[in-house]
């Protein structure tokens, strides 16, 4: 199955213009950087799995898409998890609701994991009992996501050309960063001067370099981090999010989501309005909607009770 390239749109924000890669419209249900990073298993053809297994969050995006590309593998799919929380047990939405849905069976095994993580708990428990088994880590942090995302660097520089766009840069949130990572590693082997600029939502500055380094030794490749203006915890609710995100959809007319969105966005404006901004105030910004916008299922209820209670 071949994803369809997404559509570039131009949008105005706080007076700034900016081109959205609209991946949240890649496939009804297999769509947002999960689609590219997991591309290479929906394409390749597998002789042995009959099930794909990996962990994370219940209501995770990749929770979701893992769910969308065994459905249409056909093969079974075991999410494990530490933890489901009971509210989301009891009145299942968004990415959790959606997995189930799509036949996902969803595995609680806090109690059992006896101070091992989770990946290695799986590694020496559960995979070994397979033979037939693929497993996939957390959020497709592998070099198999490059494939895919590789993909993605590609439609940009085409699209960038056929523009007469130069001096791009290109902006995403990061969690694990291999999305940010591999667009990086790519524009630059393709020699363009596309540079990508992302931030960390998950663990700080210091983890997201990490996590590169884990992908690619060559600090050539890692996209510049912008830095946030204080810490946040990712999953946790911040007011101004909301509020931020609020405006970007009413002024842009595109819905995005509000785990990464709202601090990539924060980050970025930041960042193009700030002393070092005055370089980039006449560059193109291109920021990649990455999807994960059934995930608002529960985080915008989330965020309704919190702005109610403040009242
Ligand atoms: C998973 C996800 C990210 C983070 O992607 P990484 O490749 O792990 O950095 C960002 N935005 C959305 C919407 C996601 O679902």
């Amino acid at each position: 199955m071949l994803l369809s390239n997404s559509p570039v749109e131009t949008v105005t924000f706080r007076n700034r213009s900016f081109y959205i890669k609209r991946d949240d419209l890649l496939h009804p249900t297999f769509s947002g950087n999960k689609a590219r990073k997991f591309l290479y298993y929906l394409d390749k053809e597998f002789r042995e799995p009959r099930r794909l297994i990996s962990y994370g969050s219940a209501q995770a995006n990749s929770f979701y898409s893992f769910s969308s590309l065994a459905k249409i593998k056909g093969w079974e799919f075991d999410f494990y998890v530490d933890h489901i929380a009971s509210f989301i047990k009891e009145n299942p939405r968004g990415n959790y609701r959606a997995a189930l849905e799509n036949g996902a069976n969803i595995i609680e095994v806090g109690e059992e994991l006896a101070g091992l993580n989770i990946e290695t708990y799986l590694q020496q428990e559960i995979l070994p009992g397979y033979t037939d088994a693929l497993f996939i880590p957390e959020g497709g942090r592998c070099l198999e996501a490059a494939y895919g995302v590789e993909l993605l660097a590609d439609e940009i520089i085409l699209w960038a050309k056929e523009q007469g766009v130069t001096e791009l840069k290109v902006a995403l949130p990061s969690g694990t960063g291999t999305t940010a990572l591999f667009l990086q590693k790519r524009f630059i082997q393709q020699k363009t001067s596309i540079e990508v600029l992302t931030c960390a939502c998950v663990g700080g500055d210091e983890y997201l370099k990490q996590q590169f380094f884990e992908l690619a030794q060559d600090q050539r490749y890692h996209p510049r981090i912008l830095s946030a203006d204080k810490k946040y915890h990712f999953g946790k609710l911040y007011d101004d999010f909301y509020l931020l995100w609020q405006d970007l959809c009413a002024e842009t007319g595109v819905e995005f989501e509000l785990l990464y969105d709202p601090l990539g966005w924060k980050t970025l404006l930041k960042h193009l309005g700030g002393e070092e901004g005055a370089a980039l105030v006449n560059v193109p910004v291109m920021y990649i909607h990455q999807g994960g916008i059934l995930g608002n299922e529960t985080m915008l209820p989330r965020y309704q009770r919190r702005l109610k209670n403040k009242i």
